[in-house]
């Protein structure tokens, strides 16, 4: 199947499921970087129907994606989808919840993109899976605008989820061991850098 018909039917798909995939200048962003920093291999956390697995392998040849989903129809979508984009020798789809995902591969980089009331606990675990100079990647940190906004309106649920959020960013913000910096793109996305030591702390 040609790539571009079938990335845009991923895009349909997910808008008509209501499926939250990445954001297209997102998306852009963040396969932009898996070229520039040559990313070899990818944890995703929270694959949906494959569309960021996919976009991501296809920044480079040379990349590799162990992804991770527990919802079972969309695990079967994501299958369909990678093996339609040809990708399965590149994409390991795992049916799992992630917290109970237990590897010893080590990642250039991990990408969080599934429940925002657990990015913490992903961080603080899969962070044993990176590599000395591996990024963490985290995908709406604005949580549609409504992060660091009056919550006074908003449901119990919405309430508490956007306080661990905050709770995440400020996590990110005051971590020793780890570098963030915050990007205004797609819904927001966190790149956070083990720091090497204090005179390596910039991001490239
Ligand atoms: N990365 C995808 C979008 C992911 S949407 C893309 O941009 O194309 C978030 C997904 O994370 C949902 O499909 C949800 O089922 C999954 N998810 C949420 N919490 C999870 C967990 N603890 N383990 C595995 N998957 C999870
Ligand atoms: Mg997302």
């Amino acid at each position: 199947m040609d790539l571009d018909y079938l990335i845009r039917k991923m895009e349909k798909y997910a808008d008509e499921k209501g499926i939250p995939i990445m954001e297209k200048d997102g998306i852009n962003f963040l396969s932009e970087f898996v070229k520039l920093n040559k990313i070899k291999n990818i944890l995703e956390i929270g694959s949906a129907i494959g569309y960021s697995a996919i976009n991501m392998a296809l920044a480079s040849n040379d990349v590799n994606i162990t992804t991770i989903e527990r919802d079972k129809d969309r695990y079967i979508e994501a299958v369909k989808n990678i093996k339609s984009a040809k990708l399965d020798h590149r994409i390991t789809l795992v049916l799992a919840d992630a917290l109970d995902f237990n590897t010893d591969e080590k990642f250039d980089l991990i990408f969080i993109d599934a429940a925002k009331s657990q990015y913490l606990k992903f961080f603080n675990k899969f962070s044993n899976n990176l590599k000395p100079k591996g990024y963490v990647v985290t995908d709406n940190i604005k949580f549609h605008g409504l992060a660091f906004s009056d919550k006074s309106k908003l449901s119990r649920n919405l309430r508490q989820l956007l306080t661990k959020l905050e709770n995440y960013v400020n996590f990110l913000n005051n971590n020793k061991d780890f570098k963030t910096r915050f990007f205004d793109i797609g819904d927001g996305i966190a790149i956070s850098r083990r720091r090497k030591d204090k005179d390596e702390e910039n991001i490239s």
